[in-house]
């Protein structure tokens, strides 16, 4: 029976590693790395490493059960954000496990994806456990992407891209197959954490900016800074398939891309249409669209294609939320220690 893993006394080198359809060598050896900066984000996600309970929700559960402490618009922009985080991050990790991580085919890459994968578990722990602690109707949030249309409506649009990917015949060898493969990535790199993500975090945050719900927005603070992480390496990843692959960068490629994240936006400003319906807390539904908008140019940008709207920014304290170290954020609440190999205790 011929050996899965080929005997051989010629090593990997660095050079012949590639972002897809790594021929030259197998896809077991971290080193000699190549993409030396897929290596330094995984360094920097396991530094940033948190976990939902460590988070207090005594204050958010006092200021929830109060009866004056939010007016029904306020719960609404509330429920509707958490119910469509509760499954979003599902989609994004299920489409990392099952599509990107196995056609993905460095290494270093997939040591960062499956730090990520891990990180896509850890958001969906933090949206069942900030409900629960309030006392929410779980069900209702879980069940908010298949009952509430706007947010179907992008949920729709993501999962379709997975489904086209996992169909048996799917390989990245062909022309087609490595543009669906780009498209994929950009579809959940770019429109689902770039967009979709940061509207919700926008909203959420507002309220953590009044000090209500500080222990929901302590715990979407952490998911922001991981997010923007997977953003960063997305778009990394995006550029560094393009660079190895040129051919598939075609004027209708870069045409269809720009048509895709239009209507990202366009989906997003609906959504924040249906959460804010009256404006609350300085945010109004206008604003949320000025904002994907904004962020829509310059994730463009980032992979070469031309900005669209020349939007300015509503919310510029959003990149002070996301550069705040996990020991200095501004609820002030207590840093965590981590078990290291040392002080394991086993009993
Ligand atoms: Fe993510």
């Amino acid at each position: 029976m011929a050996n899965i893993i080929e005997m051989t006394t010629k090593r990997v080198r660095a050079e012949d590693k590639r972002i897809i359809n790594n021929k030259a060598v197998d896809v077991n050896q971290l080193v000699p790395i190549k993409y030396t900066w897929a290596w330094q984000y995984y360094l920097d996600a396991c530094a940033n490493h948190w976990m939902p309970q460590e988070v207090s929700m005594q204050r958010d559960i006092e200021q929830w059960k109060s009866p004056n402490g939010f007016t029904d618009d306020e719960r609404r922009v509330i429920t509707r954000n958490l119910g469509f985080f509760s499954t979003a991050d599902t989609l994004v990790a299920n489409n990392l496990v099952l599509v990107i991580y196995k056609y993905i085919t460095a290494p270093e890459c997939r040591q960062y994806l499956l730090r990520q994968s891990f990180e896509e578990a850890i958001h969906t722990h933090a949206y069942q456990y900030i409900p629960q602690s309030l006392g929410m109707d779980e069900s209702e949030l879980f069940n908010m992407y298949r009952e509430i249309p706007s947010i179907h409506a992008k949920d729709e649009f993501e999962a379709r891209l997975t489904v086209d990917l996992l169909r048996p015949d799917f390989e990245t060898e062909s022309f087609r197959g490595r543009q669906q493969l780009l498209d994929n990535l950009i579809g959940y790199t770019v429109i689902m954490e770039g967009l979709f993500f940061y509207t919700a975090f926008v909203m959420l945050l507002s309220f953590g900016r009044q000090n209500r719900l500080p222990g929901a927005c302590e715990q979407i603070q952490y998911i922001l800074r991981d997010e923007s992480m997977h953003l960063n390496f997305g778009l990394e990843l995006i550029n560094a398939l393009i660079q190895e692959n040129p051919d598939i960068w075609t004027p209708e490629c870069q045409a269809g891309i720009i048509e895709k994240v239009r209507h990202g936006v366009e989906l997003e400003a609906k959504y924040g249409e249906d959460c804010l319906p009256n404006g609350l807390l300085g945010l109004t539904h206008d604003m949320l669209r000025e904002y994907v908008q904004h962020i829509a140019d310059r994730r463009l940008e980032r992979i070469g294609l031309p900005k669209q709207y020349g939007s300015g920014n509503p919310f510029p304290w959003m990149s002070e939320m996301i550069d705040l170290g996990k020991e200095k954020n501004f609820f002030e609440t207590r840093v965590t220690e981590y078990q290291t190999g040392g002080t394991l205790s086993w009993d």
